[in-house]
């Protein structure tokens, strides 16, 4: 696309911000050299500016009323709102909360839809964390919040509630490749030591020795954690993040939201394509079982929305516009429909079964110590399955999974399927990793979606790194800037190297 290799000079562009400094908050224009092109974001500049300059001066007890709240309803005005009240949502909520903590003026509002959160990914996930990615800030993001789990009643203990008990069942991740992808398992492997992550390569003879119930026909090398990864209890994770949240004053609405009022200013990129450059006034709540909704007026909106995150940037026009424009650009996240099947069997590695990951595609893990496993599979792009529903294909299980799972750990030829379940993945089609930071036309909607597998794990130091880019202004702990969406402007990939 043409205006990709223009975007690419701008100055203050997200991939040459230097020190971490990111993204949104950064003042940029789409050409800044020329006097016929305005700044398209000199308008939200100025009112985070305002916005910071309110927070620095704020104190309990200032002049701020109090939100009157009617049952039911939202407030009427907020400054913060963010949409879906999954992990990610919730982390991003209490993050906020916690880094302003001393000031205690920013209003947090976060708005979920389903209070069963019957599709949201974070409960329907495998509730795995590892440190074994390619990308140094998944590793990063991976790492931190691994530490943060394990303090995790330092964090978000409630005074005189039980102590929090995430069901962490440490157990490393074995992935296994074949000779075409050895090299890029040792790669990714001096990526993940330099880091400080805790795996081990193993040849087949050693992996042999080790799990002696793997077939290790078509292995060339494989990789284990020794530290730091396992699995957990998705649901406690994020009740954890709402509670502790909710105690320290962020706002929980029960609602649909289902469309903005912007305010729209016209500006021009470097291409000389005439774009219109909103601002985000209201976010309109829709509640429960009624037509009716109510407008919240705010001043930034946080798009956590998950599988359906895509759907609520297109509420606002985006991707709309032509396409090959910057306006025709769509939030790339859709659903995509993953099963989980759960297997008993009883001659099963037990205790001994790591977070199996094949390079046939496969994953199993013990589920439980009664012999339960689950385990599933990544269908081919082809064969995606609708997502108009959250109903399993068992034939997936035994004509995709099985006979990979039975070829490379031959206990599982004997097992029964006792249960199974479906749900959406939060997927990038572009290049499976989150989106974190704004788009360039809709200047106050931070996203923080399309983390695809790996949501749920990365969740307390994604919602840690979206707090630092609304009340910094940039990233300070971990640089996620790469993940920026402005990547998807260069037409820049950035992908996990053979890794799920
Ligand atoms: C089968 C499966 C296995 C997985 N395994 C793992 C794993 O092992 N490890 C891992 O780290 N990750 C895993 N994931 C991915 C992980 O679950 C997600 O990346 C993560 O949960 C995303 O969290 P979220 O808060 O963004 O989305 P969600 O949990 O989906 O939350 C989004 C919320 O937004 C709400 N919402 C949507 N639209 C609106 C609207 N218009 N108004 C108000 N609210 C709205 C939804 O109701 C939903 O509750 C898995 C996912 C699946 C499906």
């Amino acid at each position: 696309m043409r205006w990709c290799k223009l975007l690419r000079a701008l100055p203050g562009s997200v991939h040459k911000a230097a020190g971490g400094r990111s993204a949104a908050l950064q003042p940029r224009s789409f050409n800044s050299s020329s006097h016929n092109h305005k700044d398209l974001f000199q308008d939200f500049e100025s009112q985070v500016k305002a916005f910071r300059e309110k927070l620095s001066v704020m104190t309990p007890g200032s002049d701020w009323s109090p939100i009157t709240l009617t049952k039911g309803l939202p407030p009427e005005r907020a400054d913060i709102v963010i949409v879906g009240g999954g992990v990610i949502g919730w982390s991003i909520a209490y993050w906020l909360k916690k880094k302003e903590r001393v000031r205690e003026g920013v209003r947090v509002l976060l708005v979920e839809k389903d209070p069963t959160y019957s599709q949201a990914s974070t409960v329907l996930s495998a509730g795995g964390i590892r440190q074994q990615f390619s990308l140094k800030e998944n590793i990063q993001l991976s790492m931190a919040s691994v530490d943060f789990m394990k303090n995790i009643n330092n964090h978000l203990g409630v005074l005189n509630q039980d102590p929090i008990d995430l069901q962490f069942n440490h157990s490393g991740y074995l992935f296994l490749a074949s000779e075409d992808v050895a090299h890029i398992m040792e790669e990714n492997h001096v990526t993940q030591r330099e880091l400080g992550a805790k795996v081990i390569l193993l040849s087949p003879a050693q992996l042999k020795e080790r799990f002696p119930w793997i077939n290790t026909d078509g292995i060339a090398l494989a990789s284990y954690g020794l530290e730091n990864e396992g699995w957990f209890d998705p649901w406690t994770l994020l009740n954890a993040f709402r509670c502790k949240a909710m105690s320290m004053g962020v706002y929980q609405c029960f609602g649909e939201v289902t469309g903005f009022r912007c305010s729209t200013q016209k500006a021009e990129t470097v291409d000389g394509e005439d774009v219109n450059v909103k601002r985000i006034k209201y976010v309109n709540v829709r509640m429960p079982n009624s037509l009716e909704y109510q407008p919240v007026e705010c001043a930034v909106v946080v798009n956590a929305a998950g599988a359906a995150s895509g759907k609520i940037a297109e509420m606002l026009g985006i991707g709309h516009g032509p396409k090959d424009t910057v306006a025709g650009l769509s939030l790339p996240v859709e659903p995509r429909k993953r099963y989980v099947y759960v297997v008993h069997c009883p001659d099963g590695p037990g205790l001994e079964c790591p977070f199996l990951i094949d390079y046939s595609g496969f994953y199993v893990r013990r589920e439980g110590l009664g012999g339960n496993y689950i385990t599933g599979k990544s269908p081919e792009e082809t064969e995606e399955p609708d997502v108009s529903n959250l109903e399993v294909d068992h034939t997936f299980f035994h004509e995709k999974v099985w006979p990979l799972l039975c070829h490379r750990a031959p206990p599982f030829e004997c097992l029964k399927v006792s249960g199974a379940w479906a749900g959406f993945y939060d997927y990038n089609s572009f290049d499976q990793n989150g989106i974190v930071g704004v788009h360039p036309l809709v200047n106050n909607m931070f996203f923080a979606t399309g983390f695809s597998g790996h949501g749920l794990q990365q969740s307390p130091a994604v919602g840690r790194a979206v707090a630092e880019l609304i009340l910094d202004g940039g990233f300070q702990t971990i640089d996620l800037s790469a993940f920026d969406f402005r990547r998807i402007l260069y037409q820049e990939p950035v992908r996990e190297r053979n890794i799920v």
